[in-house]
């Protein structure tokens, strides 16, 4: 019995080193030592012992992120539940009105956490889509738009200032239509934005990233996409759990 247990436990060993593996993943392989080593693991019946093991070896590995979604700090808004990414399979960068500002005409980045996130997908994890979304209601935007009663609002009003030309168009429009023109409006500035990196810029030429433009909207999480030729907006017609899918096609090939 005891060359098999030993080549089992070496056969496993292997299978557990290969991979990224979550605190999850890690818990359960070390039980699953425990079980092929037949060591007393209190409360595991033999044929749940099988069961475990058909479990492990058949998971599949850990998804690698495929898209970076930039999204609102909104706290109505979960992204993975109401946008239908699978867990793991997005990086999520949240920030004020989901607004980027890209690098200024030093090449300095304007945000360094907003710079940070957008190098880490594209140049470490080499996720294929950016999405850029912000949504209706948002109280980041009606900052930017009309301005906030607190007194001491200076970190949002610098935040929101590489934004403020676009506002100022807009502000000469009638009322109804102003909060969504700055939803839109910022989308495709931030998306320009997003191309003032070089290696977004670059990635995008080559092919190997796409860059997405969204408006969630907050009641019916109803989404509206841009067409950049054109700017304009339209709804998705797909359902909202297929769209993870549809933006998380095979990995890409550098
Ligand atoms: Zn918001």
């Amino acid at each position: 019995m005891t060359v098999p247990c030993k080549f089992g436990f070496f056969l496993v060993h292997w299978r557990v080193s290969w991979g990224r593996k979550s605190r999850m993943d890690i818990i359960e392989r070390v039980r699953l030592l425990q079980v092929l080593r037949f060591a007393p693991l209190p409360g595991v019946k033999p044929h749940e012992r099988t069961a475990l093991y058909d479990r492990l070896l058949s998971d599949p590995p850990v998804p690698s992120p495929r898209m970076l979604y930039i999204g609102c700090v909104e706290a109505r808004l979960e992204p993975n539940r109401h946008i239908g990414i699978p867990e793991g399979a997005a990086i999520i960068h949240r920030t004020m009105g989901a607004v980027v500002a890209g690098i200024d005409e030093k090449g300095k980045a304007l945000r360094l956490g907003e710079a940070a996130s957008v190098q880490l997908a594209v140049n470490v994890k080499n996720v294929q889509h950016i999405v850029v979304s912000a949504h209706t209601q948002c109280g980041g935007l009606n900052a930017c738009l009309y301005g906030c009663d607190t007194p001491d609002m200076g970190y949002m009003d610098e935040y929101l200032k590489p934004f403020y030309p676009l506002r100022d168009k807009i502000r000469k429009h009638p009322k109804k239509v102003q909060m969504q023109e700055l939803e839109e409006g910022t989308v495709r500035e931030s998306l320009e934005n997003l191309r003032t990196y070089p290696f977004v810029k670059a990635a995008e030429k080559k092919g190997l990233i796409t860059l997405h433009g969204w408006v969630l909207d907050i009641d019916t999480k109803q989404i509206s996409e841009v067409d950049q030729k054109t700017g304009t907006f339209q709804e998705m017609d797909v359902k909202y759990s297929a769209l993870a899918s549809r933006y998380l096609g095979k990995r890409r090939k550098r």
